[in-house]
């Protein structure tokens, strides 16, 4: 197996490479380190080769792994990745520094709550269904005008979009509709891009790749 600060180099070797192809600074983009399913031992080593931001895709796996890992290493952000239950915006609030999946009113209106009772902004990416696909996550195109003022409105910090294309096409049409849809609301973020396309998702804009796969090897 390849070790760690070797494949963390490498992506950032990827990283830049796609940044330059697009006449862009790799600085524009932040790797984000989705370490869901692998265990703290797994983590340490990523941090220390030097990465700094971790996303997770449940509240409760990354409160078993995160607080003794963040207390280790204070530098460190994390971020969630995945959908977010309101009855767990709490302890989202409290855990995360950016939240990825934000993509309904009753959720706006959790955070809010959880963000007024913590005294806590948490930056959020509002995450749009790009493919329209029936079990996924995210609001619908129609939706987001609406959902991104009822944001505003509460007072949510919104700083982009984020999307997952559908699986098994080419997602770079579904990546380019995501920063045509960022730059119309006026919203800088654009977290698109994982292990398998992050290259493409940097050359049409991508601000936040999220990757896994390409970093701790195939999940278990
Ligand atoms: C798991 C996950 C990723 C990372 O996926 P890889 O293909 O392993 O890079 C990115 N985004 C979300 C929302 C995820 O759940």
């Amino acid at each position: 197996m390849t070790d760690p600060a070797t494949l963390l180099s490498q992506v950032q070797t990827r990283i830049a490479h796609a940044a330059r192809i697009a006449g862009r600074q790799a600085e524009e983009v932040t790797l984000v380190a989705v370490s869901k399913t692998h265990p703290a031992e797994a983590i340490a080593p990523l941090i220390a080769a030097g990465q700094r931001v971790f996303g997770e895709n449940r509240v409760q796996e990354a409160q078993a792994k995160w607080p003794a890992l963040i207390a280790a290493h204070p530098g460190v952000e994390l971020h969630l990745v995945g959908q977010l239950q309101s009855n767990k915006a709490d302890e989202a609030v409290a855990l995360f520094d950016c939240i990825h999946s934000l993509d309904r009113p009753s959720l706006v209106a959790a955070l809010a709550r959880a963000m007024d009772k913590a005294a806590r902004r948490v930056p959020c990416f509002v995450q749009v269904n790009i493919g329209a696909e029936e079990q996924k996550g995210g609001c619908a195109l129609a939706e987001l005008p609406a959902l991104l003022a009822e944001a505003r409105a509460a007072e949510l910090p919104v700083i982009g979009l984020m999307c997952v294309p559908p699986l098994g096409i080419e997602p770079a049409p579904f990546f380019a509709l995501l920063d045509k849809l960022a730059a119309d609301h006026g919203l800088a973020g654009r977290s698109m891009g994982m292990s398998d396309d992050f290259e493409t998702a940097i050359q049409l804009g991508a601000t936040h790749v999220r990757v896994g796969s390409a970093l701790f090897g195939a999940r278990g």
